[in-house]
């Protein structure tokens, strides 16, 4: 398959629409991105890279580390993690407190701000903010291969100053005891892992264990095991894009999973991971031309986990 060509393609199908959508604006430091980039990355289970557009400009990945954290918590306290987090669509959006009441403080799934707020608590428990960041940087870097990859400070202030709802959640679920760890420091790591940045590239890099059974690119070296990747793969399908994630399988038929900045990572079982970037998003806070030129991309290459 020539992957170059298809994704010329995909470039061609999506040039009319760059720019659509609405770049998140309730986090200032976001409000300031250029809407007219784009840039997509395929790297595949055998390490090959194929990039179009802005592919290596760094970006905020904001939602797309819930996947990275509930990765890192599974390995911390394994399958305890699920008496604390649902596994179930919620069907709401992403900030959404309703359910939280009547379900006990317990959040639906760990894509949902409450569930990886949840999550980063577990990862905070016994340690320090700092020491809880530094290990989930080290294990992006790890992942990806990449020492370059930074936490933006100013997106992070900036979320913290005006992370009202993610406050409330907090300390909603503190009420019913489902967060173990002072809220302000538990929400630190929440808006610092939110503000970890990287380039498609660095993203689909970070991303490919969960396309190769669990293990680094190229390598035989397990980050987990290939069921847990499954599994991963599984949530991300579910629940990665909210109140959406049904119609994200519908158009593009792989496990992905997005973030406010407007990247998305989605995974091709087997072949490849891939990253897209274009900040304006859809109402649903997704990326309207990065789900785009993932539907193009599944289409042209016929990857779809469907059959
Ligand atoms: N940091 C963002 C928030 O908590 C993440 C939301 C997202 O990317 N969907 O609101």
């Amino acid at each position: 398959m020539n992957l170059e060509a298809i994704l010329d393609g995909v470039r061609a199908d999506v040039s009319g629409h760059i720019g659509e959508g609405k770049v998140a604006d309730y986090i200032p430091a976001l409000a300031k991105v250029d809407p007219s980039k784009f840039g997509m990355a395929i790297v595949t289970v055998d390490g090959d890279a194929f990039t179009i557009g802005d592919a290596a400009e760094p970006f905020s990945i904001q939602s797309v580390s819930k996947v990275f954290t509930l990765t890192l918590a599974l390995g911390r306290v394994g399958e305890g993690l699920w008496k604390r987090v649902g596994r179930e669509p919620s069907g709401t959006p992403f900030n959404s407190i309703v359910q939280l009441e009547q379900e006990h403080g317990i959040p639906r799934n760990p894509f949902i701000n409450a569930g990886a707020i949840v999550v980063a608590d577990t990862l905070l428990s016994g340690h320090e903010p700092r020491e809880t960041l530094g290990e989930v940087l080290s294990f992006m870097r790890h992942i990806s291969g990449d020492e370059g990859i930074v936490i933006d400070r100013e997106v992070a202030r900036s979320e913290q100053q005006t992370g009202f709802r993610n406050a409330a959640l907090a300390n909603y679920m503190f009420s019913f005891s489902n967060i173990h760890n002072p809220v302000e420091k538990t929400l630190g790591v929440y808006f610092h892992q939110c503000a970890l940045s990287l380039s498609c590239i660095q993203l689909a890099k970070a991303g490919l264990f969960l396309a190769n059974n669990g293990k680094l690119g190229g390598s035989n070296h397990s980050v987990v095991s290939a069921e847990r990747a499954r599994r991963i793969n599984a949530l991300m399908l579910t629940c990665g894009h909210y109140d959406a994630s049904g119609d994200f399988a519908f158009r593009v038929g792989l496990p992905g999973k997005s973030g406010v900045g407007g990247g998305i990572l989605a995974i091709a079982p087997g072949r490849a991971a891939i990253a897209v970037w274009s900040p304006g998003l859809n109402a649903n806070g997704n990326s309207a031309t990065g789900t785009r030129a993932l539907e193009s991309l599944a289409r042209r290459t016929g990857w779809s986990i469907f059959g």
